[in-house]
């Protein structure tokens, strides 16, 4: 199947874990993707790997998403050096936890500057390249944290339930150009961000997951894959949590 060929796909945190997952998939589908992290090796790895089974598909970029001006400069580079972006994933995520009581403003900022002011800068340098192609796609990793709320992660949750209302009308603003905006929703999926939780707090998670255990990054990117496909043209302003059951 190759749903994305003649497509380029820009995946903002395809450094490693989910994002790199949902740029292998669109590539193994035929797309071009564009690898975004803020660390260049980490970013440059991930595009070798997808490279050795997809050549060529994939080209990294390395950029911090929460640089308004560094954004905009690198959309330019993109529309240079590989053309028209089609499908914007907006993945990068940090957590900073700690209850509030204690929490720190750098904590609140960090946070609050990647999950959402990110999304905001690369949406605002994609738009109009967006805009003009056909059946472009806009979506947004945030997490059912932005749905439910949780203890020890008031910033995460904020920037999360912050995406979703931003994609939601994002969603209103550009479907009369054609563009959808959805948001994925992930619960517990294993990845370096959920690997240290510990022990006690993933065995509470665990309990509480209908269909038991933790998600893999192919349940998110699968996803992400169909909602970025012709077959997803009629859904937008939707969020899909891929949790398990655990926020039904
Ligand atoms: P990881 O920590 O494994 O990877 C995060 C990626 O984002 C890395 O490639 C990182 O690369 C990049 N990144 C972080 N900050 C920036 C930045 N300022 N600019 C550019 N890139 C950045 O996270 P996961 O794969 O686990 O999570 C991916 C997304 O899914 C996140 O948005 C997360 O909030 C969300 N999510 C994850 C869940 C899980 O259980 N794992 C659950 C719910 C949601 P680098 O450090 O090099 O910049």
């Amino acid at each position: 199947m190759s749903r994305f060929a003649h497509k380029l796909a820009v995946v903002t945190g395809g450094g490693r874990g989910i994002g790199q997952e949902i740029a292998r998939a669109l590539a193994a589908e035929g797309a071009k993707v564009a690898v975004l992290s803020r660390n260049a090796a980490s970013c440059e790895k991930a595009a070798e790997a997808i490279n050795a089974d997809y050549p060529g598909a994939a080209t990294a970029y390395a950029v911090d998403v929460a640089d308004h001006a560094a954004v905009q400069e690198l959309a330019k580079r993109i529309g240079d050096e590989l053309g028209p972006v089609h499908i914007l994933v907006n993945n990068a995520g940090v957590t900073r936890d700690g209850l509030l009581m204690r929490m720190k403003e750098e904590d609140w900022d960090t946070v609050l500057d990647t999950n959402l002011k990110g999304a905001f800068n690369t949406v605002k340098a994609f738009m109009r390249v967006l805009m003009k192609a056909e059946d472009a796609r806009i979506i947004n990793i945030s997490s059912i944290c932005g749905l439910i709320g949780n203890a020890g992660q008031t910033n995460y949750a904020a920037s999360k339930a912050g995406l979703i209302g931003f994609s939601k009308s994002v969603a209103r603003e550009l479907a009369g150009r054609g563009v959808t905006c959805n948001v994925v929703a992930p619960g517990f999926i294993s990845t370096d961000m959920t690997e240290d939780l510990p022990p006690a707090i993933k065995d509470a998670v665990l309990a509480k997951i209908p269909l038991g255990g933790f998600g893999s990054t192919q349940d998110i990117a699968a996803m992400v894959a169909f909602l970025a496909s012709p077959a997803a043209r009629y859904i937008t302003g939707q969020v899909i949590a891929v949790d398990g059951g655990m926020t039904m």
